[in-house]
């Protein structure tokens, strides 16, 4: 396949990149750095020392798999050149991570609000609309994520894959239709995503496109057998109070003895996937593409579920490092179940990585190798989801 990767320097960018180009697609990555600059305004850096894109391209090079191209596009707001792109390229596959990410981040001040509901909703939009201009029969694979189903109302039923039964009832009269099921968003982040699901329904059903939008859990892990290939390919390990997710930021703590911060009672169940399938799974999902006309094909991208304190108590029992409960910044429910139905990637043939499978402990090393580039002061989040007077 000819594969178009926009947000292709990020964390699960990079490696599904390399994966894909290593599988012999032809690949081009689409970024505008935005990323990198992030780090700057937080005054915070990857853990891993990543290379520049220049760097990580010529390295991948001298690795004698097919050349990866690279374009510095703003996806959200250089239409035309995007448009162009995708004539030039004409891809079978576009894999879209090319969004502000992080739940902390967008929720900081007006200005975060502001920019991650520009930045990624127009990104959604830009994309689809220059694939019904210049590539129509591409197959878009977008990364969502698992919290636009929201957490705690279904008391022990399973999520369904995206669509859900129901019977609507109006003026006397009732109807049982298939909806997408209903968005709960956590956060301005989690809202931007169910406005690509709008979106993503929209341009299914009046352009035709076929579009696969994988509900993605929380990723955890940093390398694959590719960026394993060369250091200058390593891939980025975030461990800062915004984008440091929480798996990645118990195992970062442990390495440097910091304890392990769960926010509240640690009562929250949430889905997770390691880094390795992540990147197996976009594959299979880009190769198997809907139909044209079909409705959006949505995937529960997620191997396991756990309760934050669980995997705390679990590293803690590894490691040694004690447990530290603070006050919540997010405003969530304090406990819930989470029971995820993910068939579709089973069907596909992924064999999932799990929490027991000793990879734990190399993420631990990877962090131990690099904890003198960590900044503690770094560690613990400052956003807040309530303004502090509305709180008390
Ligand atoms: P990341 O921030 O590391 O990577 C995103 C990349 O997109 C960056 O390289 C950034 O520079 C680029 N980008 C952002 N806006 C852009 C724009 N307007 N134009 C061009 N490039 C742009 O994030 P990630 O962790 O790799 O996440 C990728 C996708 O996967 C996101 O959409 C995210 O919502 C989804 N996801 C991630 C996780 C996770 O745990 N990391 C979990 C669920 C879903």
């Amino acid at each position: 396949m000819r594969v178009i990767v926009l947000g292709g320097d990020g964390f699960c960018g990079w490696p599904t990149s390399l994966h894909l180009s290593a599988n012999g697609h032809r690949v081009t990555i689409v970024d505008n750095l935005v990323r990198r600059r992030t780090d700057a305004e937080l005054g915070a850096s990857s853990l891993t020392p990543i290379r520049s894109i220049e760097e990580r391209l010529q390295a991948w090079r001298e690795t004698r798999n097919s050349p990866i191209d690279f374009a510095e596009i703003d996806v959200a707001h250089d239409y035309d050149a995007l448009e162009e792109l995708f004539r030039e390229v004409r891809p079978d596959a576009i894999v879209h991570f090319a969004e502000q990410r992080a739940a902390p981040y967008s929720m900081k001040s007006p200005r975060h609000k502001r920019y991650t509901v520009d930045n990624n909703v127009n990104a959604t939009n830009a994309v689809l609309c220059a694939m019904v201009e210049a590539a129509p029969d591409a197959h878009l694979v977008h990364l969502g994520t698992m919290g636009v189903y929201g957490y705690g109302k279904t008391k022990g039923m399973q999520i369904p894959e995206g669509y859900i039964d129901a019977t609507l009832r109006s003026g006397g009269v009732s109807a049982d239709v298939e909806i997408l099921y209903p968005a709960d968003p956590g956060s301005i982040y989690h809202m931007t995503k169910t406005l690509d699901q709008l979106l993503f329904f929209y341009y299914a059903k009046n352009d035709g496109l076929r579009i696969t939008d994988l509900h993605q859990g929380i990723v955890w892990g940093t390398a694959t057998p590719e960026t394993l290939l060369d250091e200058r390919l390593v891939n980025r390990f975030d461990y800062d109070g915004d984008y440091g997710t929480v798996l990645n930021r118990f195992l970062m703590q442990a390495a440097i003895g910091h304890p392990l911060t769960v926010h509240g009672s640690g009562g929250q169940t949430r889905a997770f996937i390691h880094i390795r399938d992540t990147v197996q799974c976009i594959e299979k999902a880009a190769s198997t593409p809907p139909k044209r006309g079909e409705r959006v094909r949505i995937i529960n991208q997620m191997t396991e579920t756990h309760r934050v304190r669980d995997l705390a108590s679990m590293i803690s029992g590894m490691t040694g490092v004690p447990v530290e409960h603070q006050h919540n910044p997010r405003k969530e429910a304090a406990e819930n179940d989470l029971v995820v139905a993910n068939d579709t990637l089973i069907k596909l043939g992924l064999q999932p990585t799990r929490l027991s499978d000793g990879l734990m402990t190399e993420v631990v090393e990877v962090a131990r190798r690099y904890a003198s580039r960590c900044d503690p002061a770094k560690i613990v989040s400052q956003s807040r989801w309530v303004r502090a007077e509305a709180a008390e």
